[in-house]
Parts: C-alpha cells; structure tokens; sequence
C-alpha cells in the first residue's frame, strides 16, 4: 500500500497504549526489576519506557521463542496424548520498538517461509503489528546508516518532530492500527518525506556511503585470508553476539522427559558454539575463528547470495556486549577491502 502520514500528539501515546490493550497483547519497552531496559508486558503506561533507547535483548523472542516446546506428549494407559506449539491467543503489537529490531523480522522471515513453512514462526509473525520508534540519535555502536535494509515492511514508525510524532503508516496492519483509534490520530498535510529525511540526517541515521554491502565481492575471495586465524581467535565462543543479534535465528532441538511424559524443545543456539557443527566423525569448524568466521561470513556473503539483504540491521549489538570486544563493522570493512588496516591497527611486520 502507498504510504499514509499522521500527526499523534505526545500527551496521547499514553491513552493510545492504554486503549490497545484491549484489542492486543501490548509488548513494549520496560524496565526489568534490575532497571535494565528490556521489551516486556507492561500492564500500565507509568511502566512504559516510550524511549528510543536500545535495550541489551533485541524484540525477536516474541516471533521466535528462546526455547519453545514443539510437541509435549503424555501416556495415559495405552494412549498417548500429544499436543503441538502453542499459538498466541492474541494479536501481538510491539509499541515503541527499536528500527533495528522490527526490520529484523523481515531479514527472519525469509529463512522460516523459504524451503519449509515453519508455522509456528510465521503464526506468531501473521499476528504481529509493530508500531516503532524511530531513533533520534545513532545509538552506541550502532551502524544502521551503513546498511541498507528495507523499512517498508515496518506497521508504522512513529518520528519524534519535537511537538509531537509523525507517524508514517505502511501496511495494512499499520492502516489498522491507526483506525482502531483514529480519534486520537490527526491527518498529516505537510510534505511528510522531507520531514523524515531532515530527522534522520540530524540523528545520524541517514544512509552514508561506503555501504556494507559492497563488502561482498571482496569477502567472497576473503575466506582463506590469513589474518582470520589472528583477528578472530580472540573470540571466546560465549553465544553473547547471537543471543543479542535481532537476526540471528538458528536454533538446536532438544528433546526431554521418558517414556510418560516429555518435551521436544526448540531452543536457541550459537554458531561460534565449539558443538554448533560437531558430528560423530568430526568438527569441520575445528578453530574458534573459523566458528566466527562463519558469523561473519553468514550476514554478509551467504545470506545476501540467497536472500537479497544483509543478515545484520547494523543495531551493534554484538559490538558492545561482546565481552572481547570483537568489531564485526571494523571486521567487515577489513576483510571486504573498505579498509587497509585491521581493527587494532598495522601490525609490527605488516
Ligand atoms: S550482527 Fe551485530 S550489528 Fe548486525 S544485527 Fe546482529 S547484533 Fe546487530
Ligand atoms: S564474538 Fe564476542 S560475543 Fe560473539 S561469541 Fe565471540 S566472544 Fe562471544
């Protein structure tokens, strides 16, 4: 659908959450009981954090579980009773969140609806309308400028013009959405896209060249680059990166329980694992940087060969959690020739 520009005054998000409540299963930023910032279920707007603010976990674990039963089954007598995923009773609305998280289901989607139609993932992603805040400011490591990635599929972007937010409606979920409460939305008449385009200028958040994604055809002949075993072997296999990463998805599957009763559980899982790719015969990733390399090489080569777009928003993330601090921006700019010198700088002998 062509885009549709609103005006929703500050003083009516609160009656806006508050209102959606009744129709959704209302997901937004909260503070957890430690005061981190975390999405969560707040049950009233004082609980809402209405912030562009990032928090540590990304949204992705309310379209893809971090540990999901897939089937649960019992015995009774001779019978086995079973029962599969459970599907959410309502519809999801993710209120507030972060540009970088609600871009990050599409990148997802085309892997859960590509050669098998995961269900349950596409169930959860059908019910959800994501209403997001658009930063004002470029957040810590943060390099979205630096990727292209698609907005068109985001519900609805809410942009903070000072007064009040300019929200911009882009698919029929978002349409409906605004019209649920359209009382509370004005129309916009001013020329919406320029307003837009001079927010993310000022943010930081405007497209800047050179493009992560002209990294490719130089990573394609980097694979075998021996500066990989030295820049990558810091890596300590932690998972924090993937736990992190709105993107990454795979999962392992976990079964439990016996004979009466038991789960098989999807659960999240890590490609910089020592175990990720283990087999009984051997370990073809047999180096932590080959493990890393596979992270790398997976958001910026394969990915984009089958998909289209990066595997990565550029939220930085796994930039500021990594507990080694391991620059996946500073590591693709190297390895796919936008940058001579590696992240720590020239090396004695280089
Ligand atoms: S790879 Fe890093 S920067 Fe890219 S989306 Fe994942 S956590 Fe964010
Ligand atoms: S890159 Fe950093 S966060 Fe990721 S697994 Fe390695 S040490 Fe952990």
């Amino acid at each position: 659908m062509a885009a549709e520009y609103y005006r929703l005054s500050k003083d009516k998000v609160a009656e806006l959450f508050e209102r959606a409540r009744a129709d959704y299963d209302v997901v937004a930023k909260t503070r957890d009981a430690n005061g981190n910032l975390v999405y969560g279920r707040p049950v009233s707007f004082d609980d809402v954090a209405f912030v562009d603010e990032q928090p540590p976990m990304s949204a992705k674990a309310f379209a893809l579980p971090q540990t999901e039963a897939l089937v649960r089954y019992e015995r009774e007598n001779d019978k086995i009773r079973a029962e599969g995923p459970e599907a959410p009773t309502r519809d999801i609305l993710i209120f507030g969140v972060n540009m970088c998280d609600a871009t990050a289901f599409d990148i997802i989607d085309r892997v859960f609806r590509w050669d098998y139609l995961d269900d349950p993932y596409l169930g959860r992603r059908a019910q959800t309308t994501q209403f997001a805040l658009a930063c004002a400011s470029i957040q810590q490591d943060c390099f979205c400028d630096r990727i292209s990635y698609d907005e068109d599929g985001v519900d609805a972007v809410a942009y903070d013009l000072e007064g009040s937010y300019l929200i911009k409606v882009q698919t029929e979920k978002g349409r409906t959405l605004v019209e649920r409460y359209k009382d509370l939305f004005a129309t916009e008449d001013g020329d919406a896209e320029s307003s837009i385009k001079a927010f993310k200028e000022k943010a930081g958040t405007a497209k800047k060249e050179p493009m992560l994604e002209s990294a490719k055809p130089a990573l394609e002949k980097a694979f075998e680059h021996a500066d990989w075993e030295i820049l990558a072997s810091t890596c300590i296999g932690c998972g924090v990166c993937t736990y992190v990463c709105p993107t990454c998805h795979c999962f392992d599957i976990q079964d439990e329980g016996g004979s009466s009763r038991g789960r098989r559980l999807r659960v999240w899982d890590h490609c910089t694992g020592r175990t990720f790719t283990a087999m009984a015969a051997e370990q073809p990733r047999d180096r932590q940087y080959k493990r890393y390399r596979q992270r790398l090489l997976h958001k910026f080569w394969y990915y984009p060969e089958r998909f289209g777009p990066l595997l990565c928003t550029g939220c930085g993330r796994c930039i500021t959690h990594c507990p080694v601090k391991i620059n996946i921006r500073e590591l693709v700019e190297y390895f796919g020739g936008l940058k001579d010198t590696p992240p720590g700088g020239a090396r004695h002998g280089k």
